[in-house]
């Protein structure tokens, strides 16, 4: 009998291993903050619900709010460089956005001690030269995926149904922790954060989403240098 119960239990922990899904990633981001009210709900929801994400935080915000830069750093999540003034590129000011990019890193580096690996370009505006510049200095550009146009004040189902039909292995999700209020972006983190995982998404920040860049696939749509 107690072999049999034995046979039994290996039978049910092959079967388990067999079964379960395979793991999918997707980094969850969230622009433009530090944000006075909303940040602080969102590193609540995230870190309620376990899931990794990355700030990428603009520097104006983040002199005014060092202690939620701070929070983010403390609690795990990755820190990004958005610009100090969240400056637009365009042909002629290259040099004035470097300087900006310099002011945010100094911030960042002054509240955390590290200088961000990675650079969003405010609205995703970036070209060949800015690349260059930003590889040399040594961070990544990283754009994303999935756009939840959640600063536009979108409806909060409507965000949800658009992650649901678009999100898959080695998305990059663009939230927006600053948003003029009222912001959707709580409510909606609070339903699709549980969702995903149902659907075997592990959340992880965009460092480690690039560590597994081989099974992933998708990195060309979202990632420079
Ligand atoms: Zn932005």
């Amino acid at each position: 009998m107690k072999v049999l119960s034995v046979l039994l239990a290996l039978f049910l922990s092959v079967l388990s291993v067999n079964i379960k899904k395979p793991v999918k990633y997707i980094a969850l981001t969230f622009d433009d903050g530090p944000h006075p009210k909303y940040t602080p709900q969102i590193l609540k929801i995230l870190y309620e619900n376990e899931a990794a994400a990355t700030f990428f935080v603009v520097g104006e915000n983040a002199e005014r709010y060092p202690e939620l830069v701070r929070a983010e750093y403390d609690l795990g999540f990755e820190i990004g460089n958005h610009t100090y003034t969240h400056f637009h590129l365009n042909e002629k000011n290259i040099n004035a956005l470097y300087d900006d990019i310099k002011k945010a890193d100094d911030i960042i580096c002054k509240i955390t001690g590290e200088i961000p690996k990675l650079f969003r370009p405010p609205e995703g505006k970036h070209n060949g030269r800015l690349d260059g510049i930003i590889k040399k200095a040594g961070k990544s550009t990283v754009l994303w995926t999935v756009d939840t146009r959640d600063w536009a004040h979108t409806d909060k189902e409507k965000i949800i149904e658009n992650i649901k039909n678009n999100v898959k292995n080695g998305s990059v999700i663009l939230f927006h922790d600053y948003i003029v209020p009222p912001s959707p972006t709580p409510d909606v983190l609070c339903e699709i954060i549980p969702y995903l995982k149902s659907q075997s998404y592990e959340l992880v920040t965009v460092t480690e989403l690039l560590r597994h860049k081989a099974d992933i696939g998708e990195t060309a749509s979202f990632f420079i240098g």
